[in-house]
């Protein structure tokens, strides 16, 4: 890594912007993020942002039970965050189904099936203060050049 890169991926990981999708969620955990933006846990103060797009992401946040219609959903969202990028997925039903598992909407299988997981928060739902750390250790992965997709991991 050259020193322009290096720099490139200091500036990343102090100012990391993530982009989130309901994959099939109960909201629980989506509602755990809010808090993330006020005062009380104020992720902006660690550099990170919360972006609608995710062209302009780094980090893709993922929560809700694998879906028969968020498959992709996932896959276009995945596609569109430009490289390096890795992803954290929230809670226990991307890794599990959870207490969705035994429906016939839901897939049962891991999110880590449809794209590479580099984070899991676990939690039903995880506490913001979760959710912040596992933004924060995502984001060394991408300063180490250590994320799945970094090291040539492709979606299914
Ligand atoms: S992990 Fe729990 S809170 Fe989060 S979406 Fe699943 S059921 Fe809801």
């Amino acid at each position: 890594m050259n020193l322009l890169e290096r720099v490139v991926a200091i500036g990343r990981r102090r100012s990391p912007w993530v982009c989130r999708l309901n994959a099939g969620s109960c909201n629980g955990c989506d509602i755990e993020i809010t808090p993330l933006l006020s005062p009380r846990y104020d992720a902006e103060q660690v550099g990170v942002q919360l972006h609608g797009t995710p062209k302009h992401a780094d980090i893709v946040l993922i929560s809700g039970t694998l879906t028969l219609r968020s498959r992709r959903a996932i896959l276009d969202l995945y596609a569109q965050v430009p490289a390096p990028k890795a992803v954290v997925a929230l809670g226990s039903c991307p890794a599990s189904g959870n207490v969705f598992a035994d429906s016939p909407l839901v897939l049962g299988e891991s999110l880590d099936t449809v794209v590479p997981v580099d984070v899991w928060v676990p939690g039903c739902p995880p506490r913001p203060q979760a959710i912040l750390d596992g933004i924060l250790r995502a984001a060394r992965l991408l300063e180490e050049g250590a994320t799945r997709s970094q090291q040539g991991e492709s979606v299914s």
